[in-house]
């Protein structure tokens, strides 16, 4: 049994998004079943809809960034009732008995974690659809507790923005007067300097967009560095313990690495592939820099940043747009004009 919803997606990686239908199961022992508030807008989705990345499927309903009400639970739902808030991000599923399950790593389920969107579906047997929908089912163990203090739409990027950033700072135990550098100032970058900040690192963003600057200190950026000016790229050589890649495209990133401190990390969470120059080693031996990855964050970890982001009341900056103005939305982003992460108000998909 399932029930037909709205949604907004794409039936190829060359066309615009539009309106269609898609099921949602009806609640298992375990399931949760939100009405869909808002949903955030994150450069994946793009990824995802265009198939950048290659392997994916359609049609293609994207959105992990999803904050909503519960209507209804599973018969063995503890986590949740009826009317309270409720939140998923870019996991629904996994197989939650191998090693990294078991540590609250599901990110990096040993059997593979369902996407949100674009995942295989146990239920179904299908692919999964994401948040650009009235409705979403999801196994209890993947529903977040939204703290009731918040703005709802700017949580929305906390799901994924949020999680992606906050993940590393914890993993490389940023702290009081750690040095941290965020590199590009998009939804993840943002994010980034907001928590880093919270943490009480000092905190700079490189960023190719000089228009960027002021912002990026109302953001929690103590100092910017414009990272294709090479004065000021040398001014900061040597400093950083932590530098969190948010750019999504392939880039150079020998200049960074000089930026590390000795025993310095330079994380990436943006692009995926293959360098391009090539990377040269010998910073990285003569200093012991590490150049790393990182995906997301465990569930437990991501509870933990939603209960972190409601005592210190951050949110995202949003803009807030229409379902209909997402293939706008797309164009937008693309060209780095997002200040700082789109947000769909879902009650414009009723219309
Ligand atoms: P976004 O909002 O588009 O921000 C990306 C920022 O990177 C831009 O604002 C821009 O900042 C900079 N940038 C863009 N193109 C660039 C280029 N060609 N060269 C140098 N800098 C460039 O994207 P987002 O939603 O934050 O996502 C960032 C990336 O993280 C995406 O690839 C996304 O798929 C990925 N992601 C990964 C995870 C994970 O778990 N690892 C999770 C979510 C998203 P400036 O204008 O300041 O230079
Ligand atoms: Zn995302």
């Amino acid at each position: 049994m399932s029930t037909n919803v709205k949604a907004f997606g794409t039936e190829a990686a060359d066309a615009d998004l539009q309106p269609m239908h898609i099921d949602r199961r009806d609640v298992t022992p375990q399931d949760v079943e939100i009405e869909i508030l808002y949903c955030g807008v994150c450069h994946s989705d793009l990824h995802t809809a265009r198939n950048d990345w290659g392997g994916s499927k359609y049609p293609s309903v994207p959105g992990h960034e999803i904050v909503g009400r519960v209507t209804k639970v599973g018969s063995e739902v503890t986590k949740f009732k009826a009317g309270d808030l409720a939140a998923v991000g870019c996991m629904v599923d996994s197989c939650k008995t191998c090693d990294n399950c078991k540590q609250d790593l599901e990110q990096f389920c040993l059997n593979g974690f369902t996407g949100t969107y674009n995942g295989k579906d146990k239920h179904s047997g299908g692919h999964t659809f994401g948040g650009y929908s009235e409705k979403v089912v999801v196994d209890q163990h993947f529903v977040l507790k939204v703290p009731e203090n918040l703005d709802l739409a700017a949580v929305a990027p906390i799901l994924c923005a949020g999680i992606t950033t906050w993940s590393p700072l914890r993993h490389w135990k940023v702290k009081e007067g750690s040095k941290v550098a965020v590199v590009g100032l998009g939804g993840l970058g943002h994010m980034a300097l907001k928590l880093a900040h919270a943490l009480g690192a000092e905190v700079t963003l490189f960023s190719r967009s000089a228009g960027k600057t002021e912002e990026a200190k109302s953001l929690g950026a103590d100092e910017v560095i414009i990272s294709t000016d090479h004065i000021q790229m040398d001014s900061v050589r040597g400093k950083f313990d932590l530098i969190i890649d948010t750019v999504p495209y392939v880039h150079d990133l020998n200049p960074y690495v000089q930026t590390l401190h000795t025993s310095g990390t330079l994380v990436l969470v943006g692009f995926l592939g293959n360098l391009e120059p090539m990377l040269n080693t010998a910073p990285l031996v003569l200093g012991r820099k590490s150049i790393a990855g990182s995906l997301i964050g465990g569930i437990a970890e991501t509870q933990e940043l939603l209960d972190f982001c409601g005592q210190h009341n951050i949110v995202s900056e949003i803009e807030l747009i229409k379902m209909q103005d997402i293939n706008q939305a797309y164009e937008r982003m693309l060209k780095s004009d997002v200040r700082y992460r789109f947000v769909i108000d879902m009650q414009s998909l009723k219309n």
